[in-house]
């Protein structure tokens, strides 16, 4: 199906994107990668008066570190991340790992990480990523600009805490220091298709006991799910021992049974019960921290890349 009519806007500037939006008298909608909103047109589940295009917006591409955290300005594409050297340490790591999991090249190569946030699709992979490291998503419109916490903005499957009237501008990831080891595990059914579920997951250590844990669940609720009960049980786990063995009595498996039953709130899907996908979170939670262990291994042998 073609789209239905629309008028098209390519703002060169903040500020006119801004002002294009500020008109409540018109349904406008943002293009940024267009990977989901094309789509969404040529259904017509979306039927904008105005089509406000951001490509051409000077500055909005930029990546940068500054005041402990990475800057990615609303233009950053998903392909930006998949070299670890796109923020120092643990972080650029991280998000490399997940940006390969994200759909496949040519997706990779338009598709921004505000947009993704913007769409708030419960399997993103940025999202769940947004709420594991406490992002902050930065947001202009009409009256100003505001700076929303992620564990605030998703509100569910693509709502969020942003008014029709605002653009994304940016996104703050805060950078994670040098004794955090991070693991990143995804179940899909094709090699392009949305995860079943992803798991993110980044260990704090110090002389080998726990002392901070992050986790985050994406498609495992109708927003991606920070597993806080899971991170509680790993405070002061010993995370030097691989996941091996009697996998009930080490701290890895107990936290995946933990993201597992009391963090996740997964919906029955046609090929994925409930029962299904909670074993799916439970193994994956496990893997990502045992990646996390091996991670911190790896640098305590000196290679800090
Ligand atoms: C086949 C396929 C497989 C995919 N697989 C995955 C996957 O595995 N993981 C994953 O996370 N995603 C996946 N995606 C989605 C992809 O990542 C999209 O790029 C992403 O969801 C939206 O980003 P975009 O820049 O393309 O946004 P667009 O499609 O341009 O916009 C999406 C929505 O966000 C709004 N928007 C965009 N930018 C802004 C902004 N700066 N401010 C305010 N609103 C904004 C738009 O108005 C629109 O409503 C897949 C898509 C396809 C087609």
């Amino acid at each position: 199906m073609k789209p239905a009519a629309f008028d098209y806007l390519a703002p060169a500037t903040v500020r006119e994107a801004v002002d294009a939006l500020a008109d409540t008298s018109r349904h406008a909608q943002v293009l940024a990668g267009g990977q989901s909103l094309m789509l969404e047109l040529h259904y017509r589940r979306s039927r904008p008066d105005l089509v406000v295009d951001i490509n051409r917006v000077r500055g909005l591409d930029r990546l940068d570190v500054r005041d402990g955290a990475l800057h990615v300005g609303a233009l950053a594409r998903h392909r930006d991340f998949e070299s670890p050297e796109v923020a120092p340490g643990p972080l650029g790591r991280l998000l490399s790992l997940a940006a390969h999991h994200i759909a496949h090249p040519p997706i990779r190569a338009l598709g921004t990480m505000a947009g993704s946030l913007a769409w708030a699709h419960p399997a993103a992979e940025w999202c769940a990523m947004a709420v594991t490291l406490d992002a902050g998503i930065e947001l202009r419109g009409p009256t100003g600009a505001r700076v929303v916490g992620a564990r605030d903005f998703f509100h569910g499957p693509h709502l969020t805490a942003r008014r029709r009237q605002e653009l994304i501008t940016a996104v703050r990831l805060p950078l994670l220091g040098d004794t955090t080891g991070i693991g990143f595990a995804e179940h899909r059914r094709t090699q392009a298709s949305f995860a079943v579920i992803a798991v993110m997951a980044a260990l704090t250590v110090f002389d080998g006991v726990v002392t901070e844990a992050r986790i985050g669940l994406a498609n495992a609720a109708g927003t991606p799910v920070r597993a806080y009960a899971a991170e509680r049980s790993l405070v002061g786990a010993e995370a030097a021992r691989p996941l091996s063995g009697p996998p009930e009595h080490h701290p890895f498996a107990r936290a995946g049974g933990i993201a597992a039953e009391c963090d996740a709130d997964p919906r029955a899907r046609p090929y994925a019960d409930v029962a299904y996908q909670r074993q799916v979170i439970a193994v994956l939670v496990g893997r990502a921290l045992n990646q996390a262990c091996e991670d911190l291994r790896r640098l305590s042998g000196g290679d800090r890349r």
